[in-house]
């Protein structure tokens, strides 16, 4: 089977030596035979910006990589988002969410023993207790609201789930684990983790390739796949780069951007060994 991989960044910053362990990761994954994508999922439209985008492609075209044209952007691609959350709507596994930040903070403080998830506090499910009536009452008066996954509910339309890390092996999907997570945002048609879903089964991604941190989001995206009736890809998560301190290289340490190290004079072949892919 061929295999098709991507790399899939935000453009809300400059890429890092992180995302070129992840690219580079990926775009092996695909040789000799195999397609490497490369995905701008740049659905926060507040954060992100143009400018970001062509400074990725530069960065991975100075690394040495080629990948499919056209570049998927889903920005573009709400519709497709769209008609997912309805027929996930349509199975009644969705409910809308009025609560501010300030509302689920509010509520976590009232119940100590709120559980917690590998990404903190879970949403502690305020509006999921929302009767029809009063959905519809707050929805008429124009209060913004963002959709949440009911993740009990949505579980009891399959059996159990597992699903395969190429380093870690065989895994029982846990979605439990991650709460009922969001699925379309207040202000934004869609959320990572839909998108993600749809544009991977869209793209025919055989491989998802992605860091560590993102480990148990494939619970989520293993549930929504089945709901959604999606092909299965296997995973590989890689380890995280970190600094001599230990720490995960991000987006404000400025001297470790692609750009910064070859504007330093790094070579690309210097590049790809700090990133641990030689
Ligand atoms: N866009 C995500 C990020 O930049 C990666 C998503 C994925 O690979 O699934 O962290």
């Amino acid at each position: 089977m061929t295999i098709v991989t991507r790399f899939a960044p935000s453009p809300t910053g400059l890429l890092h030596l992180g995302h070129a362990c992840s690219a580079l990761l990926a775009w092996q994954a695909a040789q000799p035979d195999g397609r490497f994508l490369l995905r701008i999922e740049d659905i926060d439209t507040g954060r992100s910006r143009e400018e970001f985008v062509a400074a990725a492609e530069r960065d991975l075209a100075w690394l040495g990589l080629t990948w499919e044209q056209p570049v998927r952007r889903q920005s573009r691609h709400f519709g497709d988002y769209r008609a997912a959350l309805a027929r996930l709507d349509a199975m009644n596994v969705l409910y809308p969410c009025f609560c501010t930040r300030a509302d689920i903070a509010a509520e976590i403080a009232r119940s100590p023993t709120a559980p917690h998830g590998p990404d903190g506090v879970l949403y502690p499910g305020t509006c999921r207790t929302l009767s029809p009536a009063e959905r519809a009452q707050r929805i008429a008066t124009g209060a913004p609201y963002a959709v949440r996954l009911d993740v009990a509910r949505a579980q009891s339309h399959s059996a159990a789930l597992t699903w395969r890390d190429l380093d870690r092996g065989e895994q029982t999907a846990q979605p439990e684990t991650l709460g009922d997570v969001v699925l379309a945002r207040k202000d934004v048609p869609t959320s990572y983790h839909l998108a993600v879903t749809v544009d991977d089964a869209l793209q025919g991604v055989t491989l998802v390739t992605r860091g560590d941190d993102l480990f148990h989001a494939t619970h989520i995206h293993r549930l929504l796949q089945a709901l959604l009736d999606l092909p299965v890809p296997v995973w590989r998560h890689h380890r995280l780069l970190t600094d001599a301190a230990g720490r995960r290289y991000a987006k404000r340490d400025k001297a470790l951007t692609l750009q910064a190290l070859r504007e330093s004079g790094r070579t690309p072949a210097e590049v790809r060994a700090l990133a641990g892919v030689p």
